[in-house]
């Protein structure tokens, strides 16, 4: 990485203001339904606490519409990182004012400070609306630590800007290294065959990454919902299945790239978008009946999918195969899931829901990465760079 990275920062003493995402799943009743965020910054966050620092540390939770909004409040988070930590973690009534500015400065070393929402404030996600806040957040410590990768792709106040406050004293977290140094060799040269599978909902949030991917990867496997899309603009009907117009030029494009595109063969259908509706299995080369909609890839797909993987070296994969959320159209993901585990290919995911499928089956530790940041993950494939990690101080050479 050519940044300058937390073990360069001299910590003794200091005060580290550090951007983790901490933007965990809430239940109803507000309590954290997976932590795995929390425990992906613990490395960066005892590091930092063990060198003799104080810590404070800012994060974002959902989407609060720019003021203050309990429901959105990082309470749970710093409860639940105090249990992981075994040491207090106080949450500040704010993330910027007079109080705040208090109470990071009484901090001791080995003691943290977590700010409540950073989205709190219109000066986050608008920085140039409201340079101050930034400059106010900058306020808070000596050195800025971004480990905040699943944000990095946002150019918000405390992910990007606030790192010109701390010119030659702005470093990259541990989880911030890791997820590059995964993530960097599939553009620069993965070991071959490359294969990539890209599922999820929609072509218009991936059809950047897609044309980026297709200049690298040896085979492209393309599933889910984004299926559909592709069907149509091959001329065949797609029924009821999820479908955007916009996209169907695109989707030409891609697959008149001459590229080795592999669209599923067969589908599971059903009749209604529901875990209890009637399906069947057809081919994809023939119209999906009316009032049907595509709901998996079917069991010849995964039959062939397969048997094509199995020869991999490397494999990005982004988004399920299916509604994987309902038991009879998970199978697809499932399957490839676990085709995956066993494969003697280096696999990285990137993406929320393929890393809850892959978790949901209890294979998480059988891949070689399973990034933190969906969004990020696929910016980072499809442009390079990322605003989060562009804004830090260069590496010292
Ligand atoms: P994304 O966030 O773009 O990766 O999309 C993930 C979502 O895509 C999941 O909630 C899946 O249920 C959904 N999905 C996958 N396949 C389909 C499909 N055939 N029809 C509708 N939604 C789908």
């Amino acid at each position: 990485m050519d940044k300058l990275t937390l073990k360069d920062l001299a910590l003794k003493n200091k005060c580290v203001l550090m951007r983790v995402d901490f933007n965990v799943p809430l239940t109803k009743d507000g309590k954290i339904s997976d932590d795995s965020r929390i425990v992906a910054a613990l490395p960066s966050i005892e590091y930092v606490l063990g060198h003799g620092a104080s810590l404070v540390l800012m994060s974002h939770l959902g989407r609060p519409k720019a003021k203050p909004d309990p429901q959105f409040s990082l309470a749970p988070v710093a409860k639940r990182l105090s249990e992981l930590l075994h040491i207090p973690v106080p949450l500040a009534p704010d993330s910027i004012g007079p109080q705040v500015k208090k109470m990071a400065a009484a901090l001791k070393p080995g003691s943290v400070l977590m700010l409540e929402n950073v989205r709190f404030h219109p000066g986050e996600e608008e920085p140039e609306q409201d340079p101050s806040f930034t400059d106010q957040l900058a306020e808070l410590g000596d050195l800025y630590v971004n480990d905040a990768f699943g944000s990095a792709h946002r150019a918000h106040a405390s992910t990007a800007l606030i790192a010109k406050h701390f010119p030659g004293k702005a470093a990259a977290g541990f989880l911030m290294e890791k997820e590059i140094s995964f993530l960097s060799p599939l553009l620069q040269g993965p070991k071959r065959p490359f294969y990539s599978i890209i599922g999820g909902a929609k072509v218009s949030t991936k059809a950047g990454v897609i044309h980026n991917l297709l200049k690298r990867v040896d085979s492209l496997f393309i599933g889910g919902g984004m299926t559909f899309t592709f069907m149509k603009a091959k001329g065949i009907g797609i029924g009821s299945s999820l479908f955007e117009e916009g996209e169907v030029k695109r989707a030409k494009e891609i697959l008149d790239s001459a590229k080795s595109i592999h669209l599923p063969t067969d589908l599971v259908i059903a009749d209604s978008f529901a875990n209890e509706a009637n399906r069947k299995v057809v081919s994809a080369e023939e119209d999906i009946p009316d009032g049907w909609q595509g709901m998996d890839i079917g069991p010849e797909t995964i039959r062939e999918w397969s048997s094509l993987l199995q020869k991999a070296a490397t494999v990005f994969w982004n988004g399920p195969l299916g509604v994987f959320e309902m038991p009879q159209f998970a199978k697809g993901t499932f399957e490839i899931a676990t085709l995956l585990a066993r494969s003697k290919a280096e696999t990285i995911v990137g993406g929320g829901d393929s890393v809850a499928a892959i978790q949901q089956m209890g294979l998480g530790d059988q891949f070689a990465h399973l990034s933190t940041g969906g969004g990020a993950a696929l910016e980072f494939l499809e442009f390079g760079h990322l605003p989060g990690i562009d804004a830090l101080s260069p590496a010292k050479r």
